[in-house]
């Protein structure tokens, strides 16, 4: 449920609902509107009673969530959340400006990075990605360079200003990711991995949350609320792709996804056209569809040797092609009252 204050009400008044919701075992998340403040109840409260919160002063009402996620949902906040990365203002997922993130899949080396980096910086971007942990399929393949791909991001980000967005795989690598990272970013195959939802929900970094391959809405944000409900609010959601009978391309990337999340939640929404498809020839088109829709962000594989690339070389655009994207993008941005 949500407890909606009036307008005016006092501080006093907040503190007293804060503390029924708390003798009814629930925790509270209290969002100061511009209007109005509103008290989020967090927890199991389907059979608890509401209506000494109903009669307490300053409250207007008490409306019930009908969705499982609460703070994510739209009922609880309408406005759009805007996600900052790093401490360019300009780097941020969910305002007027579509954020784009880009770099490579993995960091492969110093060299590699840094020639991207600054490509995609001269290119638009406001993000720099690269993954030092990679969740691969096989275990023979090339794993990441764990903490030296870290201080490679870390390098990368003194040289160009790029807010860096690396993923973290397991609980025990959030510590050191979160040292390096300006975003974490949560894996498709760890979408449902709830402690490691927990973990970072901990923190205070930023979450790039990505949705699993066979994940339904739903789930998807539930997985945000685990982050959300451990007091981490700064969740972006990621749609790449989701697996289907299709073989035309690696993933089917469902950009109804856009509009649909939009209508479910506060959250911003980043697109990722390299895994979203598989493949370079389709990563334009999709960029431009996802801003059309409505994305509040792109997150982009970008290779400056995309042949030799040690993963993903399939889907990753070149600097030049990236360079291209970005314009059309920003044509496609202004037509959608947008800025990228
Ligand atoms: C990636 O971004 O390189 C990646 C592994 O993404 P996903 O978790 O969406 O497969
Ligand atoms: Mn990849």
């Amino acid at each position: 449920m949500i407890v909606v204050m009036k307008q005016g009400s006092t501080p006093k008044q907040v503190e007293h609902v804060v503390q029924l919701v708390r003798e009814m075992g629930l925790k509270e998340n209290v969002i100061v509107g511009e209007e109005r403040t509103v008290v989020a109840v967090i927890g199991n409260d389907r059979f608890k009673d509401r209506t000494r919160m109903e009669s307490s002063d300053g409250v207007e009402k008490v409306v019930p969530i009908l969705a499982p996620y609460k703070m994510a949902s739209r009922e609880v906040k309408k406005e759009r959340t805007v996600v900052p990365m790093g401490s360019d203002p300009k780097a941020a997922i969910g305002g007027v400006r579509v954020g784009v993130i880009a770099g490579p899949c993995s960091v492969e080396n110093k060299a590699q990075l840094l020639e991207i980096a600054h490509a995609v910086k001269e290119g638009g971007a406001v993000g720099l990605r690269g993954g030092a942990f990679k969740p691969r399929t096989s275990p023979y393949a090339f794993q990441g360079l764990a903490e030296k791909g870290l201080e490679l991001l870390a390098l990368a980000r003194e040289e160009t200003g790029l807010a860096v967005v690396t993923e973290v795989m397991a609980v025990d690598q959030v510590d050191l990711v979160a040292k390096y990272a300006d975003v974490l970013q949560v894996g498709a195959r760890n979408m449902q991995n709830f402690n490691l939802l927990n973990a970072v929900g901990d923190q205070s970094k930023p979450v790039l949350l990505k949705r699993g391959m066979s994940a339904t809405l739903e789930e998807f944000l539930l997985a945000a609320e685990y982050i959300m409900s451990r007091g981490n609010g700064q969740v972006m959601l990621c749609e790449r792709g989701i697996r289907t009978y299709e073989e035309y391309v690696r993933n089917t990337l469902a950009l109804a996804a856009v509009p649909a999340l939009h209508r479910a939640t506060h959250l911003p929404v980043v697109i990722d056209p390299s895994q979203g498809t598989g493949k370079n020839y389709l990563v334009d088109s999709m960029c431009r569809a996802a801003v059309a829709a409505g994305a509040d962000g792109l997150i982009v594989e970008v290779h400056n040797d995309p042949e030799h690339a040690m993963t993903d070389g399939a889907q990753s655009i070149t600097p030049e092609q990236f360079a291209a994207a970005m314009k059309a993008v920003k044509r496609i941005a202004a037509a959608v009252d947008r800025e990228a």
